[in-house]
């Protein structure tokens, strides 16, 4: 049974076809598994067994009537951030215990459609803020190649999940790289799209003109095969791109002679690991081996990304959450009158990040600070982006590491959010120019952690750099689950 764990979506839904298993079956199989290891991984919020067994059922009954969609009868653990019908929707806060979202997100009802199976809510950091899952109001999320350490974030429940082998596929959100962080630490693909390029409809909002959801995955196939279902434009979702969706897998296989591929010199500094720099250096060998070519470019404002993006996202996040009030969602804790009731609901509801956050937006947007801090990091923001759009004129794609490290230890970085925020250094401009960009496995260093590579795109270029990453995972073969959970 084990040996299901190394198929992807496309020959999973082939066993479907010649009847060799059945949607009850695998989807028995991950609960069992979930079962038997989330004890010590803690990836779930919730598991939604009966739920899973009923969507089972159903995708086994279209199977046999020849009406399976993209994805029927597939296990798939959910972010729980993604409002889901009938559902807790929590965002890891206990100021959303107990909210039931009354629709399903938009990538939601587009797995619906094409069949998935709802195994459960993922683990994450309160609202998305974080890069460990620690921030989480409900539990620390472990990273199975190593249980004391933590997966990142913030869909750390999602990569974890992943990689362990308790879903097939799950989806994550990224602000500020939490696709692309945790996929990397946990050793599976992550891919954030362009901006507008998946609704975000039913996303809870962090930091709404960053916010992107997007695939994590074992496999880069399966990575193309979920956004081929969840990317499209959507009315519900004013910054949604009106633009069509080419089949994600139709590049997987070709060759990359004569791609040029940009190495940004701002992102090999000192403070890289050096099993980090080397595997990096390894894998572009490997992709020069292969045809491509290595151009040498700069991103001359990368170093001004972390602090603007530390304002915009407060600023956003401020107003996002203003609407927690106790009013409208979730917990409620009385007071002798309403402002009071405001003030206790959010003093017990939000975690401690969440109100630094709260804080430091209220702060830059405050009048007097506007214009040197949020317009001044809006303007940053367009340097930023035309360093790209000048980088994009001598190269195909972007290649950079991931994450400065591997997984930290659990606790190693709680007590300094500077060292918390510095982690994500190299996704972050990637979010402030709307850019595509995916995480592939290439390595693990000497203690066996694993080593991911970002790929950068054009806008809407997601198919080649899902290129690149399946070459990267063709000629690496890499070893996919822990041993502890294979
Ligand atoms: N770690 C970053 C933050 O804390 C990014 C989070 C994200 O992408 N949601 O904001």
């Amino acid at each position: 049974m084990e040996d299901l764990l190394k198929l992807n979506i496309i020959e999973l839904s082939k066993l479907f076809e010649k009847r060799e298993i059945t949607s009850m079956e695998l989807t028995g199989f991950y609960l069992e598994r979930i079962k038997r290891y989330d004890q010590e991984i803690q990836s779930y919020l919730k598991i939604t067994e009966d739920k899973a067994l009923d969507m089972a059922k159903k995708a086994d009954k279209n199977i046999q009537n020849g009406e399976a969609g993209r994805l029927e009868g597939i296990p798939f653990g959910i972010k729980d951030i993604l409002c889901t019908k009938d559902m807790e929707t929590t965002c890891a806060s206990k100021i959303l215990k107990g909210f039931i979202a009354p629709y399903d997100a938009t990538v939601i009802k587009k797995l619906n459609v094409d069949g998935y199976v709802h195994l459960g809510r993922l683990n994450m950091d309160e609202f998305a803020m974080g890069s460990s899952t620690e921030n989480s109001a409900y539990q620390a999320t472990k990273n199975p190649w190593s249980l004391d350490r933590i997966p990142g974030g913030s869909s750390g429940g999602s990569a974890a999940a992943t990689v362990a082998g308790l879903c097939v596929a799950s989806l994550g959100t990224d602000t500020g790289g939490s696709i692309r962080q945790p996929a990397s630490l946990c050793g599976v693909v992550g891919m954030k799209p362009t901006y507008g390029r998946v609704s975000r409809y039913g996303l809870v909002a962090f930091a709404s003109s960053l916010d992107q959801i997007g695939p994590i995955t074992r496999n880069v196939t399966d990575c193309a095969v979920v956004m081929n279902v969840i990317a499209g434009y959507d009315h519900m979702d004013s910054t949604s791109i009106p633009h069509p969706v080419p089949d994600f897998t139709e590049m997987l296989g070709r060759d990359i002679k004569g791609m040029r591929i940009g190495i940004p010199k701002e992102y090999f500094i000192e403070g890289i690991e050096q099993d980090v720099n080397q595997s990096i250096k390894e894998t572009l060998l490997l992709l020069e081996k292969n045809g491509a070519s290595i151009v040498d470019i700069s991103l001359p404002h990368t170093e001004y990304a972390v602090a603007t993006y530390y304002i915009i996202c407060t600023a956003e996040a401020s107003s996002n959450l203003a609407r927690y009030d106790g009013v409208k969602y979730g917990l409620r804790v009385q007071g002798k009158d309403i402002i009071e009731m405001y003030k206790k609901t959010r003093l017990a509801g939000f975690g401690k990040e969440v109100k630094r956050r709260i804080i430091l937006g209220t702060y830059v947007l405050s009048s007097g600070y506007y214009d040197a801090y949020y317009r001044k990091a809006s303007q940053v923001r367009t340097l930023i982006r035309r360093d790209f759009e000048e980088a994009f004129k001598k190269c195909h794609v972007i290649a950079t590491p991931v994450s400065p490290t591997t997984a930290f230890k659990i606790g190693e970085k709680t007590d300094d959010p500077l060292q918390m925020y510095l982690s994500d250094i190299f996704t972050i401009p990637v979010n402030l120019a709307g850019l595509p960009a995916i995480s592939v496995p290439c390595g693990f260093d000497t203690l066996g952690l694993p080593i991911g590579l970002q790929i950068i795109g054009q806008p809407l270029d997601e198919a080649r750099i899902l290129q690149v990453a399946y070459l990267v995972e063709q000629e690496k073969k890499l070893k996919k689950i822990p041993d502890r959970y294979a």
